[in-house]
């Protein structure tokens, strides 16, 4: 099977995929798989594709395709601008999600919409048409299912005449792949660009007793911080539960925590959450069980 689109919905509609045992190709026009993921959690998901032996092709464009009957050819453009045939059984197309917009008469009502036809909505889910609110996938933005949520419910709070806007510092991530990546908050990257001088602490896997004791210790815990304030900007986790784990580091970005508040609140042991707290004392040379460099 050929995957075309290397985000989050083809790399775990891949994944599935080669476990049940076909051979998969990923093919991806970027530079990189996951491309907005925190990139050393990437890495942590690239090796695991390649021990599976899914092949990625990255900076690959996926051209054209020719119907064989039972079976298709894709050509794809690699890096160097040759052309790779690729013989395949199944494609899966995972990229080009666009917004559903046509044929809703929103032009009739006047609702605006943006040149990619996504409804313009401001904080409240409000379109420029009185009493016409719009929220999820159609209004753009992070395309998630609980972002949707939120919007709906800033929406029924407005309706039932209460003050509510969807004003938030995250929306959280979850890349469901094996093994999970949970990212919350910016990455190293959007912190720098945004201008924060940044410090990093990581805490593996490996050194997590809980983690030992089901013998999965493959990935870690990051926490950015501002380096004078120590403000959690982003938290990145890989790793088993790294999906379940991420909502300690939403509330903490949402309440403005710094790393003290994390590394200072007692986390049960042996539990993975500890990965979260070590991360945020190895931001500040505070983690014990680890050397802090
Ligand atoms: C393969 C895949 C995996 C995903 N995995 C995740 C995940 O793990 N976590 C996550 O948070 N998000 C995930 N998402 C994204 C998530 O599904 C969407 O963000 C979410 O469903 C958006 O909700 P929505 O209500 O805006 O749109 P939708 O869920 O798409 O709902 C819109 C509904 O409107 C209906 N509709 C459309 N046009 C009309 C019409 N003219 N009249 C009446 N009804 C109409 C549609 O049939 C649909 O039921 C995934 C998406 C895909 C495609």
């Amino acid at each position: 099977m050929t995957v075309i689109g290397g985000g989050y919905i083809g790399l775990e509609l891949g994944m599935v995929y080669a476990k049940f045992g076909s051979k998969v190709t990923v093919v991806e026009a970027l530079p990189s798989i996951l491309a907005s993921m925190d990139k050393d959690c990437v890495q942590v998901v690239a090796r695991k594709l390649k021990k599976m032996g899914v092949e990625v092709l990255t900076d690959a464009k996926a051209k054209s395709w020719e119907d064989k009957g039972d079976r298709a050819v894709l050509t794809v453009e690699g890096k160097d601008g040759k052309a790779i045939q690729i013989d395949t059984d199944k494609i899966l197309v995972s990229v080009g999600r666009r917004p559903n917009t046509e044929g809703l008469g929103l032009e009739d009502v006047g609702v605006k919409l943006d040149k990619r036809g996504y409804v313009i909505a401001d904080e409240q889910c409000r379109t420029n048409v009185a009493n016409i609110y719009a929220i999820g996938d159609v209004i753009g933005g992070m395309m998630l299912a609980h972002k949707a949520t939120k919007e709906g419910e800033v929406v029924a709070e407005i309706i039932a005449g209460h003050r509510a806007a969807v004003d938030v510092r995250t929306i959280p991530a979850v890349v469901f792949t094996d093994p999970e990546i949970a990212s919350a908050g910016l990455t190293e990257d959007e912190a720098k660009a945004k201008g924060h001088e940044i410090k990093v602490g990581k805490f593996p896997f490996a050194a997590l007793g809980r983690a030992m004791s089901v013998n999965d210790t493959e990935g870690f815990a990051k926490v950015i911080c501002d380096a004078k304030s120590e403000e959690i900007l982003g938290v990145h986790i890989v790793g088993n539960g790294a999906g379940d784990l991420i909502s300690e580091a939403a509330l903490a970005i949402e309440m403005g925590a710094v790393v003290q508040d994390l590394n200072l609140t007692v986390h049960p042991h042996p539990t993975l959450s500890e990965a979260v707290r070590e991360a945020a004392a190895a931001a500040i040379g505070e983690a014990v069980h680890i050397i802090n460099r």
